[in-house]
């Protein structure tokens, strides 16, 4: 295939709220931004259903709806959404950065907007497939408000598990705690928050044979991994609680990033070591991970790209 070359002035990797926010506000600045929106454009929140902790949405909105507006609002603006992926970065030496769009086009980019997301971690059972969006959930804070009252599970062990037990005991009348090993992963805090919740049941050694039900999550069948002995509990929600891997694998060599992968910005900024460079969302933000702080986080980015640009050309003139 023959290769095509662009030189632009502002590419945005990442379709979730943090790169259209990021769109809307560097077209708005006329950088005239492309954005390559990955093969699941909208990111996570297409895999959601209603999302009610959006501010502006008194009613809620479905995910792929919000994601949808979304789009609209960046194209509105001017940026050139595409479907497709960035396979391949080179961030050595100065700008503009060299990087492959779906293995046969040439970019040339002056500044880089990194808002690849971040994927929750899942089971691999063939149930909670067929029924994420009914019942199954990766995200206490989205969807736990959806089973006020009623009992549900949550697996997992570390930090992340143990804050969602933590916040789901407030809603929900009992809360399972599926642990695999014997022992917890989470920080002492954390397990002293769980220990010391009266509706929380932690049950160690233990994994999810299968989540059950039809068309929504009626409950779970769970199996000692020490004893082999099978048990059912019902339940209306389940929560898969089990780490995030960020989307950032192109990126290494060239970029810093935490052990587990995360982008790492200068506190307080999007940028990243490389000047021209920027992230957000949650491919840099592993303890808050919502749509509107990655929202924020995305304007953040254009914003700091926008005035490294016109540093530039001030510099220049
Ligand atoms: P972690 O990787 O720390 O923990 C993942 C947990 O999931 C482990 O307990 C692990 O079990 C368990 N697990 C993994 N795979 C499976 C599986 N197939 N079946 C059952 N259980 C499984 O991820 P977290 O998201 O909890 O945390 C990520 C990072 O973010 C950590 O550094 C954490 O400290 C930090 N964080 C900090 C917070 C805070 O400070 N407020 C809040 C949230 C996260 P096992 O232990 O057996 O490996």
């Amino acid at each position: 295939m023959t290769k095509t070359v662009e030189h632009i002035e502002c590419l945005i990797v990442g379709s979730g709220p943090a790169g259209y926010t990021a769109a809307i506000y560097a077209a708005r600045a006329d950088l005239k931004p492309i954005m390559y929106a990955g093969m699941q454009p909208g990111g996570q929140l297409t895999i959601t259903t209603d999302v009610e902790n959006y501010p502006g949405y008194p009613e809620g909105i479905m995910g792929p709806e919000m994601m949808e507006l979304f789009r609209k609002q960046a194209e509105r603006f001017g940026t050139d959404v595409r479907y497709g992926m960035i396979t391949s970065v080179d961030l050595t030496g100065k700008p503009p950065f060299k990087l492959i769009a779906d293995e046969s086009h040439e970019i040339l980019a002056e500044t880089i907007i990194i808002a690849t997301g971040a994927s929750a971690k899942w089971l691999g059972i063939p149930s909670e497939q067929k029924l994420n969006g009914m019942g199954v959930s990766a995200c206490a804070v989205c969807d736990g408000f959806f089973f006020k009252g009623k009992d549900v599970a949550i697996v997992g062990a570390g930090d992340t598990a143990c804050e969602e037990a933590s916040y789901l005991a407030k809603i929900c009348s009992k809360v399972y705690m599926i642990v695999r090993r014997d022992e917890f992963r989470a920080s002492k805090a954390m397990i002293h928050r769980v220990l010391n919740t009266p509706n929380i049941e932690v049950i160690f050694d233990t994994e999810t044979d299968e989540i059950l039900g039809e068309n929504k999550v009626i409950g779970a069948r769970l199996k000692n991994r020490k004893t082999n002995e099978l048990r059912t509990i019902d339940i209306s929600g389940f929560f898969v609680a089990i780490g995030h891997h960020p989307n950032t694998d192109i990126f290494k060599g060239y970029l810093d990033m935490d052990e587990t992968g995360y982008l790492q910005t200068i506190p307080g900024t999007s940028k990243t070591n490389v000047a021209g460079v920027f992230a957000c969302g949650d491919a840099q933000d592993k303890v808050y991970r919502q749509a509107v702080t990655a929202a924020g986080s995305g304007c953040m980015a254009a914003l700091d790209a926008e005035r490294y640009l016109a540093a530039k050309t001030d510099v220049s003139n």
